[in-house]
This record gives C-alpha cells, sequence and structure tokens, in this order.
C-alpha cells in the first residue's frame, strides 16, 4: 500500500467510499463526481501506478477489471442499453489519481469522439 494515495486508502478502508463490489483482486466504488447516471471505479487492491505498468503478469486482473465490470453493468441495469469503460494513463490521457482503476460508465448515450 502506498500511504499518499487515495485509491490504496479507499481500498483500506481509511477513506470512506460506497463501494459496490469486492474481491480478492479490486474493488468498485461510486465516483465521486459522477459524468454519467451510472459511474463506477474498479480499483485494483494492489497499487500500480497506471496501465503503463501492466505486463503479461497481471492478464488475471486485467480480465476480472472488465468481467465484473460486467456484471456491475447487469446490476445497475445498463447492460442492455451500453456502456463505456475507460482508462485514462498519463497527464494526456487525463488520468488525475496515480493507481490505475477502470471507469464504467452508462446511463446514457455517449458521444464519440471524447473529450
Ligand atoms: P482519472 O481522472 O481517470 O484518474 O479518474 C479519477 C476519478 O476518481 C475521477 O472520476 C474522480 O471523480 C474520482 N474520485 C476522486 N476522488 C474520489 C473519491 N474520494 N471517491 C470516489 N471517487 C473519487
Ligand atoms: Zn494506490
Amino acid at each position: 500500500m502506498n500511504t499518499e494515495c487515495l485509491f490504496c486508502r479507499i481500498v483500506a478502508g481509511e477513506i470512506p467510499a460506497t463501494r459496490v463490489h469486492e474481491d480478492e483482486l479490486i474493488v468498485a466504488i461510486r465516483d465521486i463526481h459522477p459524468a454519467a447516471p451510472v459511474h463506477l471505479l474498479l480499483v485494483p487492491r494492489e497499487h500500480i501506478e497506471s496501465a503503463l505498468d501492466l505486463t503479461d503478469l497481471d492478464a488475471r486482473l486485467v480480465g476480472r477489471l472488465v468481467a465484473v465490470a460486467a456484471n456491475l453493468a447487469r446490476s445497475a441495469g445498463i447492460a442492455d442499453g451500453g456502456y463505456r469503460l475507460v482508462v485514462n494513463a498519463g497527464v494526456d490521457g487525463g488520468q488525475t489519481v496515480n493507481h490505475l482503476h477502470l471507469h464504467l460508465l452508462g446511463g446514457r448515450a455517449m458521444q464519440w469522439p471524447p473529450g
């Protein structure tokens, strides 16, 4: 755990968040500033700075993130309408929290290209 990291502290329960899923690899929470009617963040328990740091050894984790997102989309009632998964990486990617996370967005039609 990185004691300076917001998402490590949320995973550890030191900072409150609304948890919608937990397993041995990830914790999913509601985004505090939702950009869509459904906006969840799937956060690995392990501190990985960004998508840039992922390797083949993380294949199980990445698969779990996408599969849990599908289950959460079903639970939230947005699976049939469709949803968007986003990983922002680095400054130009718009990453503001340097602990890898997958955004699950849905409940409205998304625009393309993204801003
Ligand atoms: P990113 O810009 O991809 O790094 O995404 C970071 C996300 O974390 C943003 O959508 C923020 O709204 C969200 N966020 C920041 N602080 C919190 C918090 N305390 N609880 C839940 N979500 C947060
Ligand atoms: Zn962290």
